[in-house]
């Protein structure tokens, strides 16, 4: 856990989140996703991605592979080591 993880486990902004995956109402927690609504959060890896609308957060939040790198990288191996090979 980092120390900005752990200042996002208060309520403020919640909006709804799975195991490894939270949304929050970006201006309540005060973070910029290029003005976005929703920040979706990568509890694991503190990746951010933004969303306008609840059921695009909700779609994101799904699937963090699509969005957080190390979810991607976990999921589907190093793609940049395997394209420069
Ligand atoms: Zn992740």
């Amino acid at each position: 856990m980092t120390r900005r993880q752990q200042a996002t486990e208060n309520t403020l902004g919640y909006v709804t989140g799975t195991r490894r995956v939270t949304v929050y109402l970006a201006d309540e927690q005060g973070i910029d996703v290029g003005g976005c609504k929703y920040a979706i959060v990568c509890d694991e890896h503190g990746d951010l991605w933004g969303a306008n609308t609840r059921a695009d957060a909700e779609d994101l939040m799904r699937h963090p592979d699509e969005w957080c790198l190390p979810c991607e990288t976990a999921k589907y191996g190093d793609r940049s080591r395997q394209a420069t090979a």
